[in-house]
């Protein structure tokens, strides 16, 4: 009997057949993963948190994080912000001051 969050979280993670994306603790929370038009700092820092608490028992966590890497992204995946990202070598491509999400990713609802 799992106890602690993430067991509940991830058991029987390892015999679902799902996409990693159909299986994200995420779903549904996408105004948590990306900021709102004219977010402030201090608002972009605390929803990165709430956010990065969503990851942290996320059983898809490393995929999402390479995904996110690779196809250069924008908002937070994989407990990683874009400047997580661009700190590790993965900026964005096209800078933009839309911020939205632009298509399904895990985020969205299920
Ligand atoms: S952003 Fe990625 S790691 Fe975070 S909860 Fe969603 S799917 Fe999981």
């Amino acid at each position: 009997m799992p106890n602690t969050l993430v067991q509940r979280v991830t058991a029987g993670m390892a015999d679902d057949a799902r996409p990693w994306s159909r299986r994200a603790a995420c779903a549904g929370k996408t105004q948590l993963f990306y900021p709102s038009a004219g977010e402030r700092p201090e608002a972009r820092a605390a929803r990165e948190v709430q956010a990065s608490l969503v990851c942290a028992v996320c059983p898809v966590r490393t995929p999402c994080r390479q995904w996110a890497r690779e196809h250069r992204e924008y908002g937070f995946w994989g407990g990683e912000s874009e400047d997580d990202r661009a700190a590790a070598g993965y900026r964005v491509r096209f800078p933009s001051t839309t911020r939205s999400p632009k298509r399904a990713g895990p985020h969205r609802a299920a």
